[in-house]
């Protein structure tokens, strides 16, 4: 779903992204890791056509579903209304309520979102992207407000939809294990390029106990 090559970046003089090469296929899980300013969002909001101003080459196929660092609610919108802006299909509202209840915010969906918490708002950001089914799905560190226990059901619900949609994943995280437990293959951006990339980051045998299970049950 995503082939760049020699993907450039600028914001005036500085040089953000330096010749970026990446593949995507669909059904690939792919974490992102950099150091703080290293051009990971950057790069995010590139794929997700936010920015379009780069130089290189770029093409995403398909629908795209993002969530961001900061949980970019609409203010004016009710958290359901957030989940189903712009959805279509036969009943948005029942599969918006559905998400909701997997990320375990039934009770939330008639509150403003100024008035959730830092995580809660985040996973309704979750939700709002998980609910499209997107062919590719950017995740930009959407898991570092939660607490540990909301993580792991976060985590599982991300793997869930993965398994039984198979989009392609680009999560960026800061959390080494996390990128080790969830990804297929691990980047890491330095220098504006991609400095490394290692398959060798296998599940740990927990998760991938984890996975065997999500994929048993995605094809009952
Ligand atoms: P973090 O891990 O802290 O989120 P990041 O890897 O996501 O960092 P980016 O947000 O992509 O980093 O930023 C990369 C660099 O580009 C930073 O030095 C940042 O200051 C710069 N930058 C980002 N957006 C702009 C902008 N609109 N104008 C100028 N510079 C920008
Ligand atoms: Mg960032």
């Amino acid at each position: 779903v995503v082939r760049t090559r020699g993907l450039t970046k600028k914001f005036g003089a500085r040089t953000v992204l330096d010749g970026v090469d990446l593949d995507i296929e669909r059904g690939e899980f792919v974490a992102l890791l950099g150091r703080s300013g290293s051009g990971k969002s950057t790069l995010l909001r590139l794929l997700a056509g936010l920015d379009r101003d780069s130089t290189g080459d770029l093409h995403v196929d398909g629908t795209v579903s993002v969530a961001f660092q900061e949980p970019r609610l609409v203010p004016w919108k009710r958290v359901l209304d957030n989940v189903t802006l712009g959805l279509r299909g036969s009943d948005p509202v029942a599969a918006a309520e559905r998400a909701l209840a997997e990320v375990e915010l039934t009770e939330r969906r008639d509150r403003w979102p100024l008035t959730l918490s830092g995580g809660e708002a985040q996973r309704v950001s979750l939700a709002r992207a998980l609910v499209r089914n997107p062919d590719l799905l950017l995740l930009d560190e959407p898991f570092s407000a939660l607490d540990a226990l909301t993580r792991i059901n976060v985590h599982r619900l991300v793997l869930d939809l993965w398994a039984r949609h198979r989009p392609g994943v680009l999560l960026v995280t800061h959390d080494v294990d996390e990128a080790l437990l969830l990804a297929d293959r691990v980047l890491v951006l330095d220098g504006g390029r991609i400095a490394h990339q290692s398959t060798v980051g296998l599940p740990r045998p927990r998760a991938r106990e984890d996975r065997e299970l999500i994929e048993l049950r995605s094809v009952l």
